[in-house]
Order: C-alpha cells, then structure tokens, then sequence
C-alpha cells in the first residue's frame, strides 16, 4: 500500500453536482478528502455525498467565489461555466485544476478542432460558421465538405443536443433556421466502424497515466454501452493512446480527459471531441480498473501520485440506463432483476425519473471466454425490453 502523507490539498471544490460528481464521493474518502460541491438543485445526486454544497448553477460566478473561500483547489463535472467571469478569480490565486484555458477551449467545438489541427491530431474536414454568413456561404461550405455532413452548435451541446446529421441542401439551411443562426460547426460525415474513446490522467508533477481504448456504442447520439477493452486491429489502441498522451502534454492538464475518436473503416482514427473531466466511458474503472476515473480526477488534482490503469478482469461491459416511458415501479422492478446478473454492480443515480434520462449504469466484470456483446444485449433486453 501508498503510504499517503498529509497534503496541503483537504478541500477539492467541484463544479456542478451530478452522477459524475456524485461518483467521486466513495473515492474522496478513500483519499481522505472533502467535496464541497457547486450545483443549482439541492436534489442534484452529490449533494448526498458533499461535505458542503452550494446551490447555484455551475455558470454563477458570485457562487464559485464562495466556492473559492472553501476550497484548496476547484475542479469540474460540468464544462458549461463562465470562463471569461472566473478569470479574476483564477488571477487572485484560486487554483482550477484543468485550468481556465482549457475549460475555454472544450467550451467552443471550433476551438477544439483549431487546437487538434494546430498539435498535428486528426480532424475530419470541417469549417465554421459564427453565425452573421449567408446561406449562401453555408451552402458553399457544406458543398465543399459535401453531404451527408454533421451540423453542431459550437457552444453547449452534449449527448447529441445540438448534433443533427445533415443529407441534403434543403435539409441544411433548414436546421440552420432551426438553430437561429447560431455558430455552428459542419464536419464530414464519419461512416465510422466503431467508436472509440480513451481516459488520459497527468498530475502536478507531468505524470501522465492512459486506461485502456474502449469501443463505446451511442443510441440516438446518447452513449448507450461500453466495451473494455476495445477489439481493435494491431496499432490501433497505441494510436489513440499516442493521441490521449499527445493532448494532455500539450494541453499542460492536470486533471483527467475522455477523449472520443472515430474508428475508419480503413483504420484511421480521427478525434471527434474531448471532455476535460470524468466521462461516461470511463464508468467501467469503478469496477474494472485498478484505479477508477474518479479516483484518477482526485489524485490529479490533489498533488497526489497518479495510480495504476490495468483492467483487473480481462474485459468488461457498462450498460446506460436511461428513463423509460414507464412508472417508476416498473423501473426499480428492473433494477431487482438486474441486481440478481452475477459479476454485476449496480448504480442508480437518484435522479427524478424522466425518459432517455441517465439515471444509472450497470458494470458487467467477465472471463476472458465471455461474449461482451451478448452480454450487453442481455442486460438491455431486460432494461429496455427485445
Ligand atoms: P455531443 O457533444 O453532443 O456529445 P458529439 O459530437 O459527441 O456530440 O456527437 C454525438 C454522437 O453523434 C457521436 O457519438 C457520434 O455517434 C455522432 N457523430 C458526431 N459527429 C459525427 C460525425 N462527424 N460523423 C458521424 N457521426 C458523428
């Protein structure tokens, strides 16, 4: 065992208090931390597991400098702050751990294809509108991509909110209508094989940690289920680990980052966006991995070391459960019946029931003779039905 020795860093502040943060807590008090959480409801889950909370949306400015008084350091579940509102914050000596400038650049789909662009990592063909352009320079931009190609709003988007895929010109200026003329991103569209996505850890000290590739599927833009590790060609997992190490170097993190790329047909892997922050393909290291996300994101930005990234079982499956369009009952009726599945662990959320909300996961640890993807299919026939 490490010995941990007392630290400067007691307090972590956390902006915004949902499932991500709500996961940190079991491994705050491993490391002897206190969470004193930033989020708008007092019913948002963290607030069960936070030494203190204060209710403000995570954008409040006025609510991170209380945040602030009570932290040593302040890290993030939620990318959706006022960046430009906290800089005088950050100049008065408040530590963000990743820093502001990198919370600016995620915040903007742009910036962040401008920054994998100017570090050599691989984009598909995009352009951007910030939103004064004609429609005729949105169809000149959209027939130089060529169709069908992915419209996203720049600012705000998650889960596939903002995200529509795009097949004709009617259909173009349409959804840009739709959006008000927001700007916007348009990129090719990726006939992917597979999607993939790799969590990527560096600490104080320039430490950089990599967990295994994983290969997420999406249902409807939302992340559905998870593969560790990936099934992928020779070169294909050292390619996406050359990306996540190449992005924390440059970006100088300290923090964590799920990155999600694209897998070609013909094996190229090419980045589709990053998240500064825990992420939910990174669910399965609760159970799976020697050290979990959220333990990895505290030790980061504690000045702790780093800790180790193996899978401790040869593969594993995560399943999102969403709301159903059904009663509450019949959601917890599920849940008993998932809790029986061996190998099993279990998290619900707490969060009201609502449809194609993420309210839980569950982790699947199996044998290297397993078949993932029945398994996979298996727990959704029960959650969501044939
Ligand atoms: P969000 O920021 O809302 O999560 P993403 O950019 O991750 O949006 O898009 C959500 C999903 O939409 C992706 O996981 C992928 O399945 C699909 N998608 C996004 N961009 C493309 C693209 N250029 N080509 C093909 N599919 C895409």
């Amino acid at each position: 065992m490490e010995q941990v020795t007392p630290r400067a860093i007691q307090r972590v502040g956390v902006i915004g208090g949902g499932q991500l943060a709500w996961m940190l807590g079991p491994a705050a008090q491993k490391l002897g931390l206190e969470l004193v959480v930033q989020t708008p409801q007092n019913t948002d889950p963290a607030v069960a597991i936070a030494q203190s909370t204060i209710l403000a949306p995570v954008a409040d400015v006025a609510a991170t400098t209380s945040l602030a008084a009570q932290s040593d350091v302040i890290t993030f579940e939620n990318e959706f702050i006022d960046c430009e509102g906290l800089q005088a914050l950050a100049q008065q000596g408040t530590v963000f751990r990743p820093g502001l400038d990198v919370l600016a650049l995620v915040l903007d789909k742009r910036h962040q294809r401008e920054f994998f662009e100017r570090i050599g990592l691989p984009n598909p063909r995009y352009d951007f509108l910030d939103g004064h352009e004609s429609n005729a320079e949105l169809a000149a931009q959209a027939e130089a991509i060529g169709f069908p190609l992915v419209m996203k709003t720049r600012r705000l988007g998650y889960d596939g909110y903002g995200t529509s895929v795009i097949k004709d010109a009617a259909q173009l200026s349409a959804t840009w209508d739709r959006l008000d003329h927001a700007p916007v991103l348009l990129e090719e569209f990726v006939p992917f094989q597979q999607e993939l996505a790799i969590m990527v850890a560096r600490s104080t000290r320039g430490e950089v940690v990599v967990y295994p590739t994983v290969e997420t599927q999406q249902v409807e833009q939302i992340c559905r289920r998870v593969f560790a590790p990936a099934r992928v060609r020779d070169g294909v997992a050292s390619r996406m680990e050359g990306i996540a190490r190449t992005l924390v170097e440059e970006l100088q993190l300290v923090g964590i980052v799920g990155v999600e790329c694209f897998l070609t047909s013909d094996d190229r892997v090419l980045i589709n966006e990053i998240a500064p922050r825990t992420h939910n393909s990174g669910h399965y290291t609760l159970d799976a991995c020697t050290t979990s996300q959220f333990e990895q994101q505290l030790r980061a930005v504690s000045d702790r070391p780093l800790g180790p990234t193996a899978l401790n079982c040869s593969q594993a499956v995560m399943v999102n459960l969403l709301g159903l369009d059904e009663s509450e009952a019949s959601h917890y009726q599920k849940l008993e019946t998932l809790k029986q599945r061996p190998g099993a662990t279990l998290y619900w959320y707490n969060k009201a029931i609502r449809p194609g909300r993420k309210l839980g996961h569950i982790t699947l640890r199996l044998d290297a003779g397993a078949e993932p993807r029945d398994v996979a299919a298996a727990i959704e026939a029960i959650w969501y039905g044939a």
